[in-house]
């Protein structure tokens, strides 16, 4: 008789795109044990949050517990705060063994920990532009280009506003696209005003000042520029020389945090060269849950699966039925790449891929 194997523990920090489906790859494996750490107890499909804003009922599927997905699971909601030897320090206090540790903390995104508190925000904001005639959306990247869409699609009479501090929308893609999505939004009444910032904190009774003096009166305001990249509980232990200057953790082709054997991170917080995206996020994590398999059943290092880079292809939803498609430097808008995306943003899809129903 074989003596039975002791499992190896994997901590995986941070239950985004990334974290999610890696844990629901590895639930119930013979050989592998882990705990999810996450700062809030639901996964959320993030680019889902822009349409929850304006239908609030549409978050009762886009924000999922991580229980309903990892049914007894351990699952941990917490900060990770720090790394010492082959422990994860928490916020609340505790400390996680590993044998293996997956860094999947993307960005630094809501504070709202429980998935009633954040249906409850969605009611709120969703109220707040309601009652509101003349909005301002701070930041043109894809959240305030998506906010500003569903806004103008869903609340045609509504005067809306976009400051950006950048020369053109979307830049993380090409500029044809930004060019596109500036006639698209154009085209509906939206008023963008692109090399201006806004200074949030100075405002008072509805009256916004922009970077040039201009005075911008909205009755409310979003901020939509882009969430911190979530590295920074990891700048005072030893993975501090792992991090770029950007906030990102460079990684290897087998997705481990170089010059770790036992550390792998995986999704927006690695400086994998490729557009940040959820896709990618999740490609990732099947790499290594592979190398994870592989790794327990003893493995050589050999044969651990690398990761390919993948060629640029982004989606920037335009309301409900429009978008806007980038593929290498190919762009096209409208109801044809609106089929992908801008129906269900992809929630279904993501629901499916966790073991939900869509
Ligand atoms: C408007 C918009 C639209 C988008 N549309 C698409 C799209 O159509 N398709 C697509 O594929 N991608 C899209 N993306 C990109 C996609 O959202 C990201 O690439 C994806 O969310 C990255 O996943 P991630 O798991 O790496 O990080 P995240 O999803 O950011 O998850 C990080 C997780 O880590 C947790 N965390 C952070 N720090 C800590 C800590 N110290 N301790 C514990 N937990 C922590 C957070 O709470 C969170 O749960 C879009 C992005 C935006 C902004």
């Amino acid at each position: 008789m074989t003596p039975e194997r002791k499992k190896k523990r994997v901590v995986v920090v941070g239950g985004g795109v990334a974290g999610s489906l890696l844990c629901k790859t590895l639930l119930n494996h013979k050989h592998l044990d882990f705990t999810l750490i996450d700062s809030k107890e639901y996964f959320e499909v993030s680019w889902a949050n822009l349409r929850s804003m304006v239908e609030p009922a549409f978050a009762k599927r886009s924000v999922i517990n991580h229980h309903e997905y990892l049914p007894g699971a351990s699952i941990i909601t917490s900060d990770a705060i720090g790394i010492e030897e082959d422990q994860v320090s928490t916020m609340e206090g505790r400390m996680i063994e590993f044998d293996y540790l997956v860094i999947a903390t993307g960005h630094i995104g809501t504070s709202f920990v429980t998935k009633v508190e954040k249906l409850r925000q969605y009611e709120a904001e969703n109220e707040k532009i309601k009652s509101s005639e003349s909005i301002l959306i701070v930041g043109g990247g894809p959240t305030g280009v998506e906010l500003a869409g569903e806004i103008a699609v869903d609340f045609p009479t509504k005067k809306v506003k976009l400051v950006h501090r950048g020369t053109r929308l979307l830049e993380f893609i090409g500029e044809a696209a930004g060019k596109k999505a500036l006639d698209w939004l154009t085209a509906r009444n939206v008023e963008v005003i692109l090399g201006q910032s806004v200074d949030l904190s100075s405002s008072s009774d509805g009256v916004y000042q922009t970077s040039s003096g201009e005075d911008i009166v909205a009755d409310c305001h979003f901020k939509c520029t882009s969430d911190p990249i979530g590295s920074s509980w990891l700048q005072e232990t030893y993975l501090k020389d792992s991090i770029k200057d950007d906030g990102r953790l460079m990684v290897d082709a087998n997705l481990r945090v170089k010059d770790f054997e036992n550390i792998f991170a995986i999704g927006d917080v690695t400086d994998i060269p490729e557009l940040k995206q959820g896709y990618l996020a999740q490609r990732h994590a099947l790499v290594v849950a592979k190398n994870l398999k592989l790794l327990s059943n003893g493995a050589d290092e050999s044969t651990l699966v690398k990761y390919t880079p993948a060629s640029p292809m982004a989606i920037v939803s335009l309301g409900r039925r429009e978008a806007l498609l980038q593929v290498w430097c190919v762009t096209l808008i409208g109801r044809i790449p609106g089929m992908l995306k801008s129906k269900d943003l992809f929630v279904g899809k993501t629901r499916k891929q966790l073991g939900l129903k869509a």
